[in-house]
């Protein structure tokens, strides 16, 4: 509730905001992982601003959404009460599309989120793309417990980065040699490992994106696609705080409620 009314003041927030914000989910130093926004919704009224759509969209229920922006309080009201009582409609009229680089094995994740609108790089077409390899910061120990999951750290960490370095040069070199070959890029790719980078468009509307956020910030989520859900949650909350933060709220009453 208290970031929300930090963030009353948006209009001011959103002119301050960059229009491409670039995050490294994996730290500044890794030269590839990369999230951008590359578009969102706009509202072409003087009167309104786009992190209210949820309540003038609510509004027009009533025929009332000449109301939405005369009361700030009023309009967080509405909104917090539309996303604690699941009323997620509302929340479908703001889109945003990021850029997202990310290695193959995260893209499969991510990728099962269908209300997402995609375009990839194809590595039919260049094999450009092939070579960019993601490199762990820290190799993680398998859970007992829960057999999706990692806990703790591998002691022997260098050996463990030893073995991938050399996997993904064995792969580099069996990809340049089909091309050599001469055989074409749509099968040469076969020995194209998951660690490899690939990159594309990603568009969805703001509940989608909840969606994605809250099932892929989740600790039973794997440790790499967090970082993008991160990502996503630092890009949405300064662009709309208010519309994205009530959304996130919910997250954390159903936690308290949990525990209660
Ligand atoms: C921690 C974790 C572990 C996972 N492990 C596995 C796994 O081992 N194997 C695996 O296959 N998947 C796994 N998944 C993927 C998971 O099953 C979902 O496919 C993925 O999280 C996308 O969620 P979603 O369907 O809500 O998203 P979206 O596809 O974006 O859909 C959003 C919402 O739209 C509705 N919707 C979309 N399509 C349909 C449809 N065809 N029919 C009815 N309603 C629809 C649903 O309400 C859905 O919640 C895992 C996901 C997580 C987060």
């Amino acid at each position: 509730m208290d970031i929300i009314k930090k963030n009353l003041n948006i209009k001011k927030k959103i002119q301050s905001t960059e229009s491409s914000i670039i995050k490294y989910p994996y730290g500044e130093n890794d030269p590839y992982a990369i999230i951008e926004l590359v578009a969102s919704t706009q509202i072409y009224s003087k009167k309104y601003n786009i992190d209210q759509m949820p309540v003038l969209s609510a509004r027009v229920s009533h025929a009332s959404s000449g109301k939405s922006g005369n009361n700030p309080d009023a309009d967080l009201n509405l909104m917090r009460y539309l996303a604690d009582n699941e009323h997620l409609s509302p929340f479908e009229h703001q889109s945003v599309t990021f850029k997202v680089i990310l290695p193959l094995f995260v893209a499969r994740e991510w990728m099962r989120h269908r209300t997402q609108s995609y375009n990839e790089v194809s590595m039919r077409y260049s094999s450009d793309p092939v070579g960019k390899f993601y490199f762990p910061l820290f190799w993680r120990k398998q859970e007992v417990k829960n057999k999706q999951s990692s806990l703790g750290m591998i002691e022997n960490q260098k050996e463990c980065t030893e073995i991938l370095k050399q996997t993904y040069q064995n792969c580099l070199d069996s990809y340049k040699k089909l091309l050599d070959l001469g055989v074409c890029r749509e099968q040469a790719r076969l020995v194209v490992p998951v660690g490899n980078y690939t990159q594309y468009y990603a568009t969805a509307n703001l509940r989608n994106w909840f969606n994605f956020y809250r099932l892929r910030i989740d600790g039973g989520a794997q440790w790499e696609i967090r970082q993008y859900a991160k990502c996503i949650d630092e890009i949405l909350s300064q662009i709309w705080p208010n519309s994205w933060n009530v959304l996130k709220e919910t997250l954390d009453k159903k936690t308290k409620k949990k525990a209660s």
